[in-house]
């Protein structure tokens, strides 16, 4: 028997919704054909396709045509950088992108540049926000392509991507924006935001892993991400993740009848956790922007020890996040904690607490009082 644990870390991943399980089983069991036949075994299971891309689009506010479905949110990203940054062979591609970018842009940047690509790297202020200002300097370069998440994994920071994307557009670049964190938690319309390309991934809605999406805004240039069949109008080869595909579908739907709703519950959750943190005379900054995605929590506190914390947590059954990635000898601090430049004595203990529809006030109650217990005196 598993042990019972409050689970707190819903930026690395939700549950499978019930309604999303139900959904992918006929697809898994009965319906296995392959949707690329021309039989009527596949009839069924590329109706579900077509109807799931219908369902997402109508979602995000797209056509279903742009609706391209991936293994998640790293695919997405990699193909929108590296389809827009090839799509021009006779010109050298230039990318703009932020220093808190999640490392499936960053990594990918750096490949790029390892092919001759010109990547600029946007700084942020001390709320991880990246500024018109500095992004008009950085266009004042021409500019293929311009990449800045909507909501950061780590501070959960909402960067105005509709003034960004507007700004790219004066200056005749594409804009695409990293929306996993976002999508089925916070209202993503890509006519409002403007943006050309919008990565997803389905696990950080309560979907199914390895299931994504990237949307293309008709008429994007744009190199195919895999070759090899004729799936997804022949940009990503590859016999569909039909189960995948259709769970994703409906756990968006769910997210999306209830959002508000979620969005005041995860909200209240958060404040009732920094309030009891604060009753309870810890020194502690919550790092990241007014504006961020609800439910989620940077926390630093004052010469605290993030992964000591971390594993403290989990022997009394709770599972979160640090804020920073370890090698074995050294805490090294996250890029993206580094990037708001946050006091040292502070980077360190920190640690992220993201909340999600599972969770209880009882639970964030319960949180804080084991953080307490481990670093209070
Ligand atoms: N982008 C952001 C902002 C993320 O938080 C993640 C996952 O943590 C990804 C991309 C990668 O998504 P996936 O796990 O679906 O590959």
């Amino acid at each position: 028997m598993m042990k019972k644990v409050i689970y707190a870390d819903h930026a690395a991943t939700t549950p499978l919704s019930p309604a999303a399980y139900e959904a992918m089983l006929p697809w898994l069991l009965d319906n296995y054909g392959n949707p690329s036949t021309l039989y009527s075994l596949a009839r069924e299971p590329r109706k579900a396709i077509e109807r799931a891309r219908e369902t997402i689009a109508d979602v995000i506010g797209a056509f279903p045509d742009e609706i391209y479905f991936t293994s998640g949110g790293t695919e997405a990203d990699n193909w929108a950088l590296n389809g827009i940054a090839f799509s021009q062979p006779t010109k050298k591609s230039r990318i703009v992108t932020s220093n808190v970018e999640h490392h499936a842009i960053l990594h990918t940047c750096s490949f790029l540049e390892r092919m001759g690509i010109d990547v600029c790297y946007l700084p942020v202020d001390e709320v991880g926000l990246v500024s018109l200002d500095v992004l008009r300097k950085a266009l004042s370069i021409p500019t293929t392509l311009v990449s800045i998440m909507l909501a950061n994994n780590e501070i959960g920071t909402l960067q105005p991507v509709q003034k960004l994307a507007s700004l790219a557009h004066e200056h005749g670049s594409l804009f695409h924006t990293d929306a996993v964190q976002a999508v089925g938690h916070i209202p993503v319309n890509v006519q409002e935001l403007e943006v050309d390309l919008l990565s997803s991934s389905a696990h950080k809605f309560n979907g199914p892993k390895g299931s994504g999406f990237l949307f293309i805004k008709r008429g994007t240039k744009i190199e195919p991400l895999l070759h090899g069949g004729s799936q997804e109008n022949g940009y990503r080869a590859g016999t569909e993740n039909v189960a995948g595909i259709v769970g994703m579908a409906a756990a968006l739907m769910e997210h999306r009848q209830k959002m508000l709703e979620e969005m005041n519950y995860l909200t209240l959750l958060a404040d009732t956790l920094i309030s009891e943190l604060r009753a309870a005379g810890l020194d502690f900054k919550v790092n990241g922007a007014a504006k961020r995605i609800p439910g989620s929590l940077s926390i630093s506190f004052k010469h605290g020890d993030g992964e000591m914390l971390l594993h403290r947590l989990d022997l009394l059954g709770t599972q979160i996040a640090t804020g920073s990635a370890c090698d074995s000898n050294d805490a090294v601090v996250s890029h993206v904690i580094e990037a708001i430049g946050a006091s040292d004595e502070y980077t360190h203990g920190t640690v992220r607490i993201t909340l999600g529809m599972d969770n209880t006030t009882e639970q964030v109650q319960m949180i804080a009082r084991q953080i307490n217990s481990i670093l209070g005196n």
